[in-house]
């Protein structure tokens, strides 16, 4: 870090910024987690330097001797970790792995079957703005409008009315456990593949908290910055019927070289997560994200389906009086870091939003459990309640975060 602060320190300033803002704050951003030193430090490797375009052994580059150990490792420890028949671990993100599934199963103007967006689906589910909704034909399922959980009986008659070739299940922001067996259920018989989209998900499935599922879908896409606790990245896993046809979509069809650091980094999140500890950790995440939830309901803030079974909530803010947007930018001043998000049948636009989603990936890997939860809850309320007490709130978040430092001061 010396170095870069000589050579740049415009960079090395940003670096150390953001430093303290995590150190500084609370993270409850639910698709955000704090990567180890050791993730951190396959990633600003010199594996940064190779292309490796194919897969292990197949190269289309010479010198891939070594990094292949890269990949192969991150491999053989996603497959041990989920049980899948096969990994693929190149997708740049999770956004790019959807589009190498939509790749390998379907061709554009396909019927799909997914979550809408402003009911918890991701933009890759179909959206207008997004390649899935531009090049797809795309039906949405929904949450009830009684229970807010997935309609299960609306996505069996749309999947029968429609004949959708894939079904997509997984979500942004849907706090419930998803039945997998009764999307399988529905794909069979309408002869669809089935998607599962794990992003959000994955890291929680690595350490038992929820059901997998490896054993359902055709495919699994998952992104591994997540509750996960890797690099910024994605992933596929599938059955070995589809695995040539998932690489051919990873490489050549949707991206160029691999991100080898990015691998390497994978496989080291990969390792962590196979030790008993993480089994520990996404227990605990859950465990906290109930309590978290549970505290601001008692404070008069609605959770959407009445709870969670995950690491993440969305919150009515109407009856508190505020939009998700005017909560998510109170809470900031405070130094809570939170975000606004649309809440099913939403009456304001997604810019304002009438919900905030909370997550407590960071804050577990802080080690912070259900005590520091009841009072992360209280700051909100208050901070969201009575914002001239933001001062006091600032104070309150910087006590708590004090005993719970993942990275020290220095880089
Ligand atoms: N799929 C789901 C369900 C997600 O929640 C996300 C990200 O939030 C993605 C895909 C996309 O991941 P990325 O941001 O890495 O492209």
């Amino acid at each position: 870090f010396g170095l870069l602060q000589r050579q740049d320190p415009e960079i090395a300033r940003v670096l150390l910024d953001e430093l303290d803002r995590l150190r500084g704050g609370i993270q409850l951003i639910a698709s955000e987690n704090l990567a180890s030193p050791a993730v951190l430090a396959a990633l600003g490797s010199t594996l940064t330097n190779k292309y490796a375009e194919g897969y292990p052994g197949r190269r289309y580059y010479a010198g891939c001797e070594v990094v292949d150990r890269a990949e192969q490792l991150a491999i053989d420890r996603a497959r041990q970790l989920f049980g899948a028949d096969h990994v693929n671990v190149q997708p740049h993100s999770g956004a790019s792995a959807n589009l190498a599934a939509y790749a390998a199963l379907l061709q554009p103007g396909d019927t799909v079957l997914a979550m809408a967006l402003p009911h918890g689906g991701h933009l890759t589910h179909g959206s207008r703005v997004n390649f899935s909704g531009r090049w797809f034909d795309v039906v949405a399922y929904g949450v009830r409008r009684d229970t807010e959980l997935i309609d299960y009986d609306e996505v069996r008659e749309l999947a029968l009315r429609h004949q959708p070739k894939m079904i997509i299940c997984g979500a942004t922001a849907y706090p419930r456990e998803i039945d997998f067996t009764v999307f399988r259920g529905i794909a069979d018989e309408v002869g669809a593949w089935l998607l599962a989209d794990v992003a959000h998900t994955i890291g929680l499935m690595a350490g038992g908290a929820l059901p997998s599922a490896v054993p359902y879908a055709d495919v699994v896409t998952f992104t591994t910055h997540k509750a996960l606790r890797g690099p910024r990245g994605g992933g596929i896993m599938c059955t070995q019927e589809l695995a040539g046809r998932i690489d051919r979509a990873v490489f050549p069809f949707v991206q160029g070289g691999p991100l080898m650091h990015a691998i390497a980094a994978k496989a080291v999140a990969f390792g962590e997560a196979l030790q008993p500890e993480f089994a520990q950790y996404a227990r605990r995440v859950v465990e906290n994200a109930r309590v978290l939830t549970d505290a601001l309901a008692a404070e008069g803030m609605r959770p959407v389906s009445g709870g969670t079974d995950s690491h993440l909530a969305l919150i009515d803010m109407r009856d508190a009086g505020v939009s998700g947007a005017v909560a998510e930018q109170r809470c900031s001043a405070a130094g809570i870091t939170l975000n606004r998000n649309v809440i099913p049948y939403d009456p304001e636009p997604p810019t304002v939003t009438s919900g905030i989603r909370v997550g407590t990936p960071s804050v577990t890997t802080q080690g912070m459990g259900p005590e520091e939860m009841k009072e992360v809850a209280s700051m909100v309320a208050q901070v969201i309640r009575s914002p001239d007490t933001v001062g006091e709130i600032r104070r309150r978040v910087t006590a708590l975060t004090q005993a719970y430092q993942v990275y020290p001061r220095e880089l």
